[in-house]
């Protein structure tokens, strides 16, 4: 991150814009609206922008603007003291600023048609710790104001760190047509009954939990088509029957690394989980998605190193959702393919804990997508096999004979270690040697690296370059697909 969104209170603050035209109106027009006094310093004010400091309790200047400006207010404010001592308490209290020595604005907005005195209101701004922003002048502004969208008090802000406000504004009116006026509502109704709830369910896990179903349930719906009344009607009886629903577990396939490949589905139980139980295979951007706060458990799987036997995540699942936690199992590829995800919901549904099962794109599917080899084709192959390739006791014991077939798509997973041998045995059942394959490193994501050859030279060729696991083989005519099928990086 680049720049840090806040958000900031600014009712009845002194706020400062230099500038007397039509881009001070714009900027004046957002400040007034979130509660700030405004003040305007320039040589020409349009009487409009007048009117509105005026009205929001700040004061007009018509010269061009210097440093003293910075600390006129604090001026001003001792004359509007002396002349009337019964206005001084409130006039302090409003403005809580006015002391010696102190910087007399939290914001100061550059808003002339003049880059010089932009760049110097933000110089003298930066030396008093004043927070400044210069109008579509990025390297003079210490702060940025975002792309709003507005349901107060539900905001969202759009921040781009002036590299591409235009794109912030597409994406403002994307998220305007997606976040419906009645959200605002919906927020205000929460807040007014935040602290009841908070006293009711003190824990914040649950508390959460009651909020979701709160807003997924009837009460929400009130709220939202305006029958705000009946809402709060119901809130205390709400409140007071809500009992924590018993623990889940979604396992989850998160494909084969590229996030946009996520099902929608798969998202949106990985933004509700309580815990994230993953392994090596669910990559980091993946990982991004997540709720923020959900607690994360790495539960490992290189292939020489088995962060934690299979019997122990089992068990964890169970004993998580049995403290009433959401879970969510997330798993590389498909949680049926070679996945173990049958292992975990059989000791699930023994312990008597529901779950769902969220099918992701296994990697066969993402690796053969990207690297523009389908794998069946009217011509090559009428029939795909997916196997694994994972060395048990020295070899892995496939059944050869049925793998040797013209017309047949091989698959192996987790074959890499295995590959020399899985090459010779096909050979020496009677395979042709000059069969393509194609083995795909880090399929679906930008480091993805695709390696062809025949089942003679595919050994030799991978050895000699740096190949990164995960990976994936295919065997079959249908390599030959990929010279002309080829599209991703
Ligand atoms: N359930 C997973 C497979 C888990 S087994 C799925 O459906 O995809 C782990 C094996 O999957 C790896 O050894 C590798 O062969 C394959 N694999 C998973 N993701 C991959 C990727 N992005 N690129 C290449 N192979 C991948």
């Amino acid at each position: 991150m680049d720049v840090l969104p806040i958000a900031l209170k600014l009712q009845q603050q002194p706020v400062l814009i230099v500038g007397g035209g039509s881009i001070a109106l714009r900027k004046a027009r957002l400040l007034v609206s979130a509660g700030a006094r405004l003040d305007i310093v320039a040589p020409a004010i349009l009487p409009e922008l007048r009117i509105m400091a005026e009205a929001s309790g700040g004061q007009c200047w018509l010269q061009p603007y210097s440093v003293t400006c910075l600390e006129q207010r604090a001026n001003l404010q001792e004359q509007v003291n002396q002349e009337n001592q019964t206005n001084q308490e409130s006039q302090q209290q409003q403005t809580g600023q006015d002391r010696q020595g102190q910087p007399a604005y939290r914001l100061v907005i550059a808003a002339t048609d003049q880059p010089a005195v932009n760049r110097q209101v933000f110089e003298d701004c930066e030396a008093r710790w004043i927070l400044v922003n210069s109008v579509d002048d990025p390297p003079n502004c210490r702060f940025i104001v975002p792309a709003i969208i507005d349901r107060s008090p539900l905001l969202v802000s759009v921040v781009t760190n002036g590299q591409a406000p235009v794109l912030a504004r597409q994406l403002r009116t994307r998220i305007e047509s997606l976040v419906p006026q009645s959200l605002g509502d919906l927020a205000r109704f929460s807040g007014e009954w935040r602290q009841a709830v908070k006293q009711a369910i003190p824990e914040p896990d649950t508390r959460r939990i009651f909020w979701e179903e709160l807003y997924a349930g009837r009460i929400g719906e009130m709220v939202r088509s305006g029958r705000m009344q009946q809402a709060s009607d119901a809130m205390p009886q709400q409140i007071q029957d809500w009992q924590q629903p018993a623990g889940e577990v979604y396992l989850v396939g998160a494909g084969p690394g590229d996030p946009d490949l996520l099902t929608f589905k798969a998202l949106r139980l990985m933004q509700q989980a309580d815990v994230v139980v993953y392994d090596r295979l669910v990559s980091p951007p993946i990982l991004e998605l997540v709720r923020r706060d959900a607690e994360r458990i790495y539960v490992g799987k290189a292939r020489a190193d088995h962060t934690l036997p299979q019997q122990d995540i089992n068990e964890l699942l169970v004993t998580l959702a049995q403290q009433g936690k959401r879970v969510c199992r997330l798993k590389g590829g498909d949680p049926f393919i070679f996945g173990r995800g049958g292992e975990e919901i059989e000791t699930l549904a023994a312990a008597g804990v529901s779950f769902q099962v969220v099918p992701g794109i296994t990697a066969a599917s993402g690796c053969s997508a990207y690297a523009g080899i389908p794998l069946t084709h009217r011509d090559y192959a009428q029939s795909v096999r997916f196997l694994t390739g994972h060395l048990k006791a020295g070899s892995p014991a496939l059944p050869w004979p049925e793998l040797v077939h013209e017309r047949q798509t091989l698959v192996l997973y987790m074959g890499l270690i295995g590959l020399p041998h899985i090459c010779q045995s096909l050979i020496a059942h009677g395979q042709r040697p000059d069969m393509p394959v194609a083995l795909i490193s880090k399929g679906t994501l930008p480091q993805q690296q695709v390696v062809t050859g025949t089942l003679a030279d595919i050994a030799a060729r991978v050895d000699s370059q740096q190949i990164a696991a995960p990976t994936l083989i295919i065997i079959g005519e249908v390599v030959k697909l990929r010279d002309q099928l080829k599209w991703f990086n």
